[in-house]
This record gives C-alpha cells, sequence and structure tokens, in this order.
C-alpha cells in the first residue's frame, strides 16, 4: 500500500499517510483536510532531476531527439 506525503495548506504541517483508494487524509496538526499530496520517493526526486534536467537543455535541444526544436518529433 502506498505511503503518501502532504502538506498542510492550513498549518504549514507536513505528515505522511497510507492511503487506501482515494482518501484524503486529515492533517495531523489540525485536522484540516486543505492537504496538499506530495510526490515522496522515487517519485519527489525524478521529478526534480527532470526539472533541472530540462531547465539545463532547454532551447537547446529536446531530451529526446537532438533537433533544435520539438516541433520534428513527439516530444
Ligand atoms: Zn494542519
Amino acid at each position: 500500500m502506498p505511503i503518501y506525503e502532504y502538506h498542510c495548506e492550513k498549518c504549514g504541517e507536513d505528515f505522511e499517510c497510507l492511503i487506501i483508494g482515494n482518501d484524503t487524509p486529515a492533517c495531523t496538526g489540525c485536522s484540516s483536510k486543505k492537504v496538499t499530496r506530495l510526490m515522496s520517493c522515487c517519485g519527489f526526486v525524478s521529478k526534480a532531476a527532470g526539472g533541472q534536467t530540462v531547465s539545463a537543455s532547454a532551447g537547446s535541444s529536446c531530451s529526446g531527439c537532438s533537433a533544435s526544436s520539438c516541433a520534428g518529433c513527439s516530444h
């Protein structure tokens, strides 16, 4: 079962919660349901790494081919 990391919009608390189905957990600090799900573990890392890759290569080439723009490929 997946454990997701959440950030409470109301009090700023970060907490982890084991999620079953599409339940939205309540904040462990203030019981607010206004929480944002963070991508934990590898999902979070690959997103950060992808962001760096994109910004480093922006304007020069796309990640899927050597073209100078993505107009000619499916990316
Ligand atoms: Zn809270």
